[in-house]
């Protein structure tokens, strides 16, 4: 018995038609790409176009700080032809994911050549009396960092693609014309705002390159990774710092448990004013599906927030 006998004959053209899409799809994309999470695997999207097949890891509401690869994921890796992370310490599981999957294609480190955040003081490993700071990986966060991402990502897809070279180079260029209009867009929606008012508290310290670009005051109970957690005493004195200088802006992030900010504003009296996302893009159908849409909305509500509306 043939299909076109046992199936309606219109069912039958429907998953025709369903399986040559899904054909077509696959023979546009020339190379399979493997960006470490969501927001990195926007921007590869963005230059890579219909000729990259991008598969994320770490995917929209999840923690890169603590992922841990699957075997599914170790063949994806397996069968890449690149795969970019952000590096600075973000994914610390990456090089053994890249072991564990005998990976041999290019490697990007997509934050290469930016100057990184080197957090200082109590956050920092102890050892032997002195302190060691901290690498903050969250580069992302900086316009101007994503604008750095984008080159080096176009640069290791023509190292995978040669013959695709100029498209990526063309989307990069596009691409960057864009991130420059929202640099000047987020600059001018904090120009109104007087410094004094320029503070917010997040769950971790994910904000430092966009406090350096746009000059506002991120305070956290944890810190610039969230392996670590928050102690009793850093959060009590983040409570009287924040009745001290009177801050109205208190979030928690898409990526991290609720109730330690939950339990700050209680203690402050400050209302929580919603969430940001800071290590991850939300959801297709969400506020934040690629990085301008997350880079305009965190803006949109801390200024609000900022403000005490
Ligand atoms: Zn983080």
């Amino acid at each position: 018995m043939n299909p076109a006998t046992r199936f309606p004959r219109r069912t039958f053209i429907a998953f025709a038609t369903l399986a040559l899409t899904a054909l077509s799809a696959q023979a546009q994309a020339s190379i399979q790409a493997v960006a470490s999470f969501s927001i990195l695997g926007d921007l590869v999207r963005q230059v890579g176009g219909d000729r990259v097949q991008v598969n994320v890891l770490v995917g929209p509401g999840s923690d890169a700080h603590v992922f841990q690869p699957t075997p599914a994921q170790a063949r994806l890796v397996g069968q890449a032809q690149v795969v970019f992370s952000n590096g600075l310490g973000f994914e610390g599981w990456m090089s053994r994911l890249l072991k564990t999957a005998g990976y041999k294609g290019q490697q990007v480190v997509v934050s290469q050549g930016i100057q990184p955040i080197q957090e200082a003081g109590h956050k920092g490993h102890k050892h032997g009396g002195h302190d060691h700071g901290e690498t903050d990986p969250h580069a992302w966060q900086s316009v101007g960092n994503a604008k750095v991402f984008v080159k080096n990502i176009a640069q290791g897809l023509c190292r995978a693609d040669a013959a695709g070279c100029e498209v990526y180079e063309r989307n990069a260029k596009a691409y960057v014309a864009k991130l420059e209009a929202l640099d000047s867009e987020i600059r001018a929606a904090w120009a109104p705002i007087p410094a004094a008012q320029r503070k917010v508290i997040t769950s971790h310290d994910a904000f430092g390159y966009y406090a350096r670009d746009f000059s506002v005051k991120f305070l956290a109970p944890q810190g610039v990774s969230t392996e670590s957690e928050a102690s009793p005493k850093g959060v009590a004195r983040l409570v009287r710092q924040i009745k001290q200088e009177q801050i109205k802006a208190l979030f928690v992030e898409s990526i991290s448990d609720p109730r330690l900010i939950a339990q700050i504003g209680r203690e402050t009296g400050v209302k929580p004013s919603g969430e940001l996302f800071s290590d991850s893009l939300s959801a297709a159908d969400g506020a934040a599906p690629t990085y301008i849409d997350m880079m305009r909305f965190n803006t949109r509500v801390l200024t609000t927030a900022v403000r005490g509306e």
